[in-house]
């Protein structure tokens, strides 16, 4: 899909991107860019060990923080037989994708557009050329995209993000990035907004989302399940279910139902239900999730006990 949220705004032309390494320098900027270049080597030097050392505390922080992760995981270590999360974790995508890997891994920053104009406004970018260009912008979601063109004719284009397939990695890592950390479209535009940051349109938010996120989460979700499942064939199995709701009190209109291996704590089956499958009682929801969820994992693995909350319609479920 090619997509381009401000086609209105572009003018018309083809988007080359020109990559973003290109060292452009004239010739009374060189000994400045020389200069700049030793600075940016040893910046980078620098940066690694500060990085480094943030990573670290940020590592510890976290693990201190997290105290339940790190219980769950400690109690992992010493069961071994579940198999090492780095099955799980797909290893071979990370050398089947291995530039999407970099991109995605590569370092982003937040810049003023004005700072970042000015960059383009002082000289022509063309080898030879003196003439002061005009300069034109325009966002693409999280995206800049500046045209510079000279007297002379010169074009120079930039976009401030790689481009996979006709589409800036940048938008569809921001669109990953809101879905995968949990949050809602709702809540990063406004964290956007007031830090001034130029973000995707809801529209395409949600367009990114029905065509490339969730088919990765399924396909993921789906291969990940059946690995679970294998591991798990031989054995009598123990699981704790329980369903979480859109919002609390009567209300509710859907509930995710998670059913959890009790002594791995991987989920290993999840049902969503909306209020308009179960008679518009938003009180059902879970007791038929349960049932969904525990009927479809007792085909493939041998279901021993379930615990689960105590309301007398899963009791009575429970019971029959
Ligand atoms: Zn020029």
């Amino acid at each position: 899909m090619y997509y381009n949220e401000n086609a209105d705004l572009s003018d018309g032309e083809d988007d080359e991107l020109l990559p973003l390494d290109t060292e452009v320098g004239t010739d009374d900027q060189e000994n400045q860019a020389v200069d700049d270049q030793e600075n940016r080597a040893v910046d980078n030097l620098e940066n690694q060990a500060v990085v480094d050392q943030e990573n670290q505390v940020v590592d510890d922080q976290e693990n201190q923080a997290d105290a339940t992760t790190t219980t769950a995981s400690s109690v992992e270590e010493d069961r071994p037989v579940f198999g090492p999360h780095r099955k799980l974790s797909r290893g071979e995508d990370l050398f089947e994708f291995r530039k999407e890997v970099e991109m995605v891994k590569e370092k982003k920053f937040e810049c003023s557009l004005e700072l970042f104009l000015n960059l383009f406004v002082e000289c022509c970018r063309t080898p030879g050329c003196d003439k002061v260009p005009k300069v034109k912008h325009h966002f693409v979601g999280t995206t800049l995209v500046v045209t510079a063109k000279c007297h002379a004719g010169h074009i120079f284009k930039f976009a401030s993000s790689r481009e996979v397939n006709g589409l800036y990695v940048n938008n569809l890592q921001s669109a990953a990035a809101t879905l995968l950390s949990g949050n809602n479209f709702g809540k990063v535009n406004r964290l956007a907004d007031f830090l001034g940051l130029s973000f995707l349109s809801e529209s395409t938010f949600y367009q990114m989302q029905r065509l490339y996120l969730f088919p990765a989460v399924e396909e993921w979700w789906s291969w990940m399940r059946g690995e679970l499942l294998k591991e798990f064939s031989d054995e009598k199995v123990v699981v704790g279910g329980d369903g979480q709701c859109d919002s609390p009190g009567f209300t509710a209109k859907n509930l995710c139902y998670f059913l959890m291996e009790l002594t791995s704590g991987y989920i290993l089956e999840i049902e969503v239900r909306d209020k308009r499958h179960v008679g518009l009682a938003s009180t059902n929801m879970e007791k038929v999730a349960l049932q969904n969820a525990l009927t479809r994992l007792k085909r493939v693995l041998d279901v021993v006990e379930v615990a689960t909350d105590a309301s007398s319609s899963i009791k009575k479920l429970i019971g029959e």
